[in-house]
């Protein structure tokens, strides 16, 4: 029976330090090799640090707390909707999220629990963009909840970035698409409004796609395949953006999670000088 690379109890800063020293003397595919994804996460969900098992229960929303006075109201601005007319969006943080809270512009609305509108403070670093709300965050309000969630936790922790603090993270649809299908790009249209809108309001000093949908949409690259959009450091209105695989990918691939750790890297390396 192989032996864990990770010992059981340790805390989610002493797994992403072991993670890291793995990577530096070579180890190829992390700390997987050693344990089943399941076994890992596990114990990285039971010890994660800043958020308690109960805070990943099916719950009521949670909403994050604007720092106070950080995002001061300024009037109103105006985007494109689907459809051609124009959608009104406020400059202040809580009236955008009162706003798609209660949005019914796209079918999506009648099949979902709630909108999943972003996790982590509004004055972080980083700005992580998903894809959309699977089953898990559709009950919960809380993007990045399941497994793919944790283990973008472990992963963002092994370069310093925790959601507590340092990153924040809002998906390209606020509501589940049944089944867990691809966005259509008439809900890209109709959704994308406010999370560029979101993106105009945080100003995080980098911005991290995952996902080929979120990727395209913020290179403006649209059929432009993932992997020729990671690896280099793209801009979106004059924000680094680095581009790198879903979570949820991660755990159905084991061979890019050493990818994404590359990019995590690159990311890093943005991040401290901007
Ligand atoms: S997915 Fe977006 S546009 Fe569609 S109903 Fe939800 S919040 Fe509104």
């Amino acid at each position: 029976m192989t032996k864990p690379d990770v010992p059981s109890g340790l805390s989610a800063e002493e797994a992403a330090r072991l993670l890291r020293q793995r990577v530096e003397m070579g180890g190829g595919d992390l700390f997987l090799d050693g344990m089943t994804r399941e076994e890992a996460l596990r114990r990285v969900s039971s010890a994660r640090a800043g958020r308690s098992s109960d805070d990943l229960a099916p719950s009521a929303p949670r909403t994050p707390a604007p720092e106070p006075g950080a995002r001061p109201t300024t009037g109103a601005t105006a985007g494109r909707t689907s459809d051609g007319g124009t959608l009104i969006l406020p400059d202040d943080y809580e009236g955008l999220r009162e706003i798609a809270l209660g949005c019914t512009r796209c079918g999506l609305s009648g099949g979902r629990t709630q909108v999943v509108f972003s996790d982590g403070p509004p004055s972080a670093r980083l700005m992580v963009v998903g894809e959309a709300p699977g089953a898990n965050e559709d009950a919960s309000g809380v993007p990045f909840v399941g497994m793919a969630g944790q283990f973008l936790d472990l992963l963002l922790a092994t370069v310093g970035l925790s959601r507590a603090d340092s990153v924040y993270i809002a998906n390209v649809l606020k509501c589940r698409p049944p089944g867990n299908r691809d966005p259509q790009p008439d809900e890209i249209a109709a959704c994308s409004p406010f999370l560029l809108k979101q993106i105009d309001l945080v100003k995080p000093r980098a911005l991290l796609a995952v996902g080929s949908f979120s990727a395209r949409l913020l290179t403006g690259r649209d059929g432009v395949a993932l992997g020729k959009l990671r690896g280099s450091v793209h801009t979106y209105h004059g924000v680094p953006l680095v581009v790198t695989y879903h979570p949820a990918a991660l755990l159905r691939n084991r061979r890019w999670t050493r990818l994404f750790w590359d990019d995590l890297q690159l990311l890093r390396s943005v991040i401290d000088v901007v």
